[in-house]
């Protein structure tokens, strides 16, 4: 049990050890929610969501057959990387459902307490969205389990003989949770999830989609060719194609252009630091480690980490996907291997090197 609480008590973006990283590095944009510009840039129904064509085919079919049968939705899991569109997909499925949707996270679920005040405030088939499920307490997700599967809680009282539980009913609800970290959820929550649900890094198609349907949102210009060089600098990931937007439209904006163009995405993400595959310096320090300090692995996750001084977490979450994605970085039995694609961009630079 002991192994399982530290887990859920690790905080979801590990601390940064002070690294001589650039303030406004891509990484700042990967850990932090933008909550009034992201929320003015969603998509507010399943037909408007980019990409994601399996999990939206999946959810249109279970939302038609709980409207039609006037029953909860089953509660859904929705796992994948930061920025993918958990919540926004959550969001999505309340309005979909014509519910209310409360929002809360593992974290704040700290005590009883806090799940007895959510579970009573929900009306028939609403729609709970946790977020970070993975850091919910054991207690607590042990309070939860009768409360997904029966709709129902049961509360201990009193000690020693005068000890009975209370079981108090719960109004049938769609719990929705969200975690980058599925591989830390404990199997009796996951199993209580009838729909689990992956959310894949986006195609650059889907990124420049997204990005031109937020330049419509914010009501900016945004020319193709820009769409394009945003798209192939945002990890596949819908919230930096977002943040990387922003930038580009405030150098645009600096630069008196009325519209954003190729150049003013290339400027903006030159001064973020960002090269053209959409690496960041943290990003080519790895791989700069990884192929010319330990001659292109295989190495440890802890020891690759502590030489970029780096949180070993923060690497294998919020680094790497895109790193192996983009065909740069090979997970292996024995450790961490730099690719050929890797051995032939670094071979020969240095720590920090630009494209
Ligand atoms: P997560 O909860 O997975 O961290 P969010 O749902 O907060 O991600 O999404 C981050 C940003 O990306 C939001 O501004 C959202 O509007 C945008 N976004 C995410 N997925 C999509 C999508 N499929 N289509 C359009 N925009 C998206």
């Amino acid at each position: 049990m002991g192994a399982a609480r530290d887990l859920a008590e690790r905080p979801l973006v590990p601390r940064r050890k002070p690294a001589p990283a650039p303030a406004a590095s891509l990484e700042t944009l990967r850990a932090e929610k933008d909550a009034p510009f992201e929320n003015a840039l969603r998509p507010r129904v399943l037909r408007e969501y980019i990409g994601q064509a399996r999990v939206k085919k999946v959810l249109a079919t279970a939302i038609r057959a709980a409207r039609g049968r006037k029953e909860p939705l089953d509660h859904v899991l929705l796992h994948g990387g930061p920025g993918l569109g958990k919540t926004t997909l959550a969001m999505i499925l309340a309005r979909e459902l014509d519910v209310r949707l409360h929002v809360t996270s593992g974290a704040a679920l700290d005590r009883g307490a806090d799940v007895l005040a959510q579970l009573n405030d929900l009306q028939p088939r609403e729609v709970l969205f946790v977020d970070e499920v993975h850091r919910l307490k054991k207690p607590v997700e042990e309070l939860l389990y009768p409360a997904l599967e029966d709709f129902r809680v049961d509360i201990a009282v009193g000690k020693g003989a005068s000890a009975r539980v209370l079981r108090l009913p719960v109004e049938p609800f769609t719990m929705v949770g969200a975690t980058t970290r599925l591989g830390v959820l404990s199997a009796p929550l996951r199993n209580r999830f009838g729909l689990v649900l992956r959310l894949e890094p986006y195609e650059p198609a889907d990124l420049r989609a997204i990005v031109l349907a937020s330049a419509g949102r914010l009501g900016v210009e945004l020319d193709a060719a820009a769409a394009d060089e945003l798209a192939g600098r945002a990890r596949g990931t819908p919230r930096i194609a977002n943040h990387l937007l922003k930038r580009s439209r405030d150098w645009a904006q600096a630069h008196g252009d009325k519209r954003i163009t190729a150049d003013d995405v290339r400027g903006a993400l030159a001064d973020l630091g960002i090269d053209a595959d959409g690496l960041d310096e943290m990003d080519r320090r790895l791989l700069d480690l990884l192929v010319n300090r330990y001659g292109g692995g295989p190495v440890g996750l802890r020891t690759l980490s502590i030489a970029a001084g780096e949180e070993p977490e923060t690497v294998e979450e919020f680094y790497e996907p895109w790193l192996i994605q983009a065909g740069f970085l090979m997970r292996t039995s024995q450790g961490r291997r730099a690719t050929p694609i890797a051995q032939n961009r670094f071979g020969t630079t240095r720590t920090g090197g630009h494209a």
